[in-house]
């Protein structure tokens, strides 16, 4: 795995918060590795990341971590809208439009390992390893419905939900209940707030409610049970229980 630091770019400043508690996964949606680069180093184009991963494995730091690389724009997660100052963007050289339209095997290998060596350095929860689409899920799709998810949880880099028991579920049932919360609808959204979620719009805006649900379907459910409401309603109790037993 070969590891590049001589493409610098200068779109950066110094962080507002020195504490870095996430991760936060992007495709380019450009044409190669080098396209990313001098695109992701143009002072024009006023965004950055820490790290970009090509198709072969290679990973090139372009940011220190210690600096706040320009990768998230307007996001959100749990109340913080400056998530530039608290994360670490990876950007993976990835078109789905592209020729470079698959998740290479040496690609998410690298990822992988950087990801655990920040971890590690940051101390960053297993939750806090996020898509670009679970913080600006209103306007961002990346990394995309193909991204493999299942290989990070399986290298325990990311939780595995596990499912629940029918006395967990009754908890978590009478817990919605003790709130007054009634429709699948607002438990839903009620649950998706407490994983991190921007919910501020969603109860008035429909719009927004369905493109949510849509960025939480493609990074969370699998394509049997994709348009099972069911499921995905099932997948967010399971999530939510999971997410609050291993919080911290
Ligand atoms: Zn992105």
């Amino acid at each position: 795995m070969k590891y590049i630091t001589k493409y610098k770019s200068p779109n950066y400043n110094l962080r507002n918060n020195s504490k870095i508690q996430l991760i936060i996964i992007h495709y380019t949606a450009l044409k190669n590795t080098l396209d990313a680069i001098s695109y992701l180093c143009n002072r024009e184009k006023k965004v950055s990341s820490h790290y970009l991963i090509s198709q072969n494995g290679t990973i090139y730091n372009l940011v220190k971590d210690k600096f706040r690389a320009w990768h998230a724009g307007q996001s959100f997660w749990h109340e913080i809208i400056d998530i530039n100052s608290v994360s670490i963007g990876i950007e993976l050289d990835y078109n789905p439009r592209g020729k470079n339209n698959k998740y290479s095997l040496k690609m998410i290998y690298s990822l992988k390992k950087l990801i655990l060596k920040l971890q590690k350095n940051y101390k960053i929860n297993k939750n806090n390893v996020l898509a670009h689409s679970d913080i600006a899920p209103f306007r961002k799709k990346d990394p995309g419905k193909y991204f493999p998810w299942q290989s990070l949880s399986s290298s325990k880099l990311i939780l595995n939900h596990r499912k629940l028991k029918k006395r967990e579920i009754k908890i978590m049932e009478n817990w919605f209940h003790s709130h007054n919360l009634k429709s699948k609808k607002q438990k839903a959204i009620l649950a998706l707030s407490l994983i991190g979620y921007d919910t501020r719009e969603v109860y008035k805006n429909d719009k927004l409610y369905n493109k949510l649900i849509s960025a939480y379907r493609n990074r969370y459910l699998n394509s049997n049970d994709i348009n099972n409401n069911k499921s995905i309603y099932n997948t967010l109790i399971k999530h939510l229980f999971n997410f609050l037993l291993t919080k911290n």
